[in-house]
């Protein structure tokens, strides 16, 4: 049964009450990744002509975050990129080796310099409309629906809801993890880091049966964030994550001297439960409610992004938001696969990944984890990295998963 995030209760026992017309065609709860992508996917075509409306708690939105991702086609935020990588450093049994990126370019793109280039991109636009706010509810109708900011209700005859809820029902056969980090961007006085190679998902630290593993970002030859990231059901003390920063600065990396200059933290919920993406008649999920987080890494800046493209494309071609593509079943069962061995078996997650990276090209290990590789190469590229546990694993998700069906295709 899948999750509806306390939702339901809402639902159906308002919506016979919203009949009446919209203030707003269009009301995006949430002004984060998710919220301002659509709004500026929207204003990219026809909607531009539709009242938007975007409902934020937090008017001075800071530097919250640091997203990082790749690509091969430009996006609609590269103006906001900070820095691009060519190279990745990819360790595997032979140690740390520089794989060239080929078509692919890893970015990051500061939160500060994201939310300051999507507001700046709204303001072009006279039909779009901020309200800064507390959501306290989202009440679905038959021809609208009902955001109700500190007291005041606002009706859109769409409603996209990116605003967190807790999450009513975790007792699921599903797994429910956290992806929790803690960066440090640090510099040194001299040159230590290659500023044209990023690391991921580099495993030389104590996995403690968990899935474990760092990130560096280096943004010149002496300065760069590291960070580890932990994938499990708690997060750890502070001083857990600083002794795991200075173990593989010092011991790892060889970096004995640099200067502290900012610190990045975030815990992220991981689940395969398929989170509802429809919640009502008038009101579409968007963003990490509504499962864009991938969830065997934690990224979701370019999942965003293809979906702010789908759901315009379903408005325009059939009216209503609900015809965008749903994920390929296949990669939910393999996310599914991996999150069991995360929660069972962590530490086993290294040997895959590391095998995955010895044994592929790396232009087909980001299309895989971009969900687009063909059926061939995902046979090829699973065999390359599977073993008992992951087999075992596969058969306990087949018995919620119709896995037979879905690998035939
Ligand atoms: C610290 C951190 C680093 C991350 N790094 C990466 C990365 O490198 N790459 C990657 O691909 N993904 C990353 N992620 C994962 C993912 O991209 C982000 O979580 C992303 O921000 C999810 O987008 P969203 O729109 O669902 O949520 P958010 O961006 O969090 O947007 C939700 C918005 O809703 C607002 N809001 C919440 N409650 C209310 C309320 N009651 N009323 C009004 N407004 C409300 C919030 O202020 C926020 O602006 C990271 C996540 C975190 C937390």
């Amino acid at each position: 049964m899948s999750n509806e995030w306390g939702y339901s209760f809402l639902i159906s026992n308002f919506s016979f009450l919203i009949t009446m017309k919209p203030d707003h065609d269009i009301i995006i709860a949430g002004g984060g990744l998710s919220g301002l992508s659509l709004a500026c996917a929207m204003i990219r075509s026809p909607l531009r002509e539709r009242s938007i409306l975007i409902v934020e708690r937090d008017a001075q939105k800071g530097n919250d975050r640091t997203w990082g991702f790749w690509a091969k086609r430009p996006t609609l935020f590269d103006a906001a990129v900070s820095h691009t990588w060519e190279f990745l450093i990819s360790v595997g049994a032979e140690g740390p080796q520089r794989v060239s990126l080929g078509d692919y370019r890893y970015k990051v793109i500061r939160g500060l310099d994201f939310y300051d280039f999507a507001r700046r991109d709204l303001a072009t636009c006279p039909n779009i409309h901020f309200l800064y706010g507390n959501i306290e509810s989202v009440e679905d109708g038959r021809d609208a629906a009902c955001v109700t900011v500190d007291g005041q209700s606002v009706y859109g005859g769409w409603v996209f809801d990116s605003h967190p809820v807790p999450m009513s029902n975790t007792d699921t056969p599903y797994q429910h993890l956290k992806m929790h980090f803690r960066g440090w961007e640090i510099e040194t006085p001299g040159p230590v880091f290659d500023p044209r190679a990023v690391t991921f998902l580099d495993f030389r630290t104590p996995q403690e049966q968990e899935m474990r593993f760092f990130y560096v970002l280096p943004f010149a030859d002496n300065r760069a964030l590291v960070e580890f990231t932990v994938f499990s059901k708690d997060v750890l003390r502070r001083s857990q994550y600083e002794e795991a920063l200075r173990h593989y600065l010092a011991d790892i990396l060889h970096v004995s001297q640099y200067r502290l200059i900012s610190e990045e933290r975030g815990s992220v919920p991981i689940t395969d439960d398929p989170l509802l993406r429809k919640l009502g008649r008038r009101v579409m999920a968007i963003g990490a409610r509504a499962g864009r987080v991938k969830p065997s890494t934690g990224y979701a800046f370019m999942r965003v992004q293809k979906d702010s493209d789908e759901i315009v494309k379903s408005m325009l071609l059939y009216g209503s938001p609900f015809d965008a593509p749903d994920d390929p079943d296949l990669y939910d069962v393999l996310d599914a696969v991996l999150l069991k061995v995360m929660q069972e078996n962590g530490e086993h997650i290294k040997a895959a990944f590391t095998a995955m990276f010895e044994r592929n090209p790396i232009d087909l290990i980001l299309r895989f984890l971009d969900e687009e590789a063909t059926p061939a190469e995902n046979l090829g590229l699973i065999t390359s990295m599977s073993s008992s546990v992951f087999v075992k694993a596969a058969m306990q998700v087949a018995t919620h998963e119709n896995l037979l069906d879905i690998m035939k295709g």
